[in-house]
């Protein structure tokens, strides 16, 4: 199981943002995202609607209490920060974890997630973005093989062009 904890999200302001987090997490190889900060059901709902859509067994789940994702996680916890040790070095470690939870933040990351975390990494020491954090994390965890997986009970599907574009709305 690989989850994504969100931080600090918050309604309004971060809903694009928090939305591709979804979707690039689901999209990439991840299980589930817990959705920590304001409770947001237009994101829940969304990517309910991709999930069903577009197949797979993805799920998004609100919790406040980013705390209790943290405490009760079975497996490894590895925040993604800019000042963290850099990705290259941790990901041979990392991808041995049968269940990993990657916490990506918002505007402010309380000390605590730096403190508790079994792992800060960056990816880059450059300050960029948690979906870039993201997608970049998982193509390295996933070694690339993500782009391929399969997402049983679509009701659509891409059918791979050189140009243009076709879906497969018959699967
Ligand atoms: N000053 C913030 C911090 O504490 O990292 C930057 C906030 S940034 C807008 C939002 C999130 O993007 C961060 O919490 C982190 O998860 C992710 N992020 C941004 N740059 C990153 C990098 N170079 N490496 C890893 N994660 C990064």
């Amino acid at each position: 199981m690989l989850a994504v904890l969100r931080l600090g999200h918050r309604v309004g302001r971060d809903v694009r943002i928090t939305t591709h987090i979804c979707l690039a997490a689901r999209a990439m190889g991840a299980d589930k995202v817990f959705l920590s900060g304001e409770k947001d059901e237009s994101i829940i709902k969304s990517i309910g609607g991709v999930v069903k859509r577009w197949g797979g067994k993805f799920e998004v789940e609100y919790r406040k209490d980013w705390r209790s994702v943290m405490k009760s996680w079975k497996g490894k916890t590895v925040h993604l920060t800019m000042y963290g040790e850099p990705l290259n070095d941790r990901i041979g470690v990392l991808r041995k974890e049968k269940d990993l939870l990657v916490i990506v933040g918002a505007e402010k990351v309380p000390s605590e997630v730096y403190k508790n975390a079994d792992f800060n990494v960056s990816v880059s020491g450059q300050p960029h973005s948690e979906v870039a954090a993201l997608a970049v994390f998982l193509d390295r965890f996933f070694e690339g093989k993500e782009l391929e997986k399969r997402f049983p009970k679509a009701k659509l599907r891409i059918v791979p062009q050189a140009h243009g574009k076709q879906i497969d709305a018959n699967v």
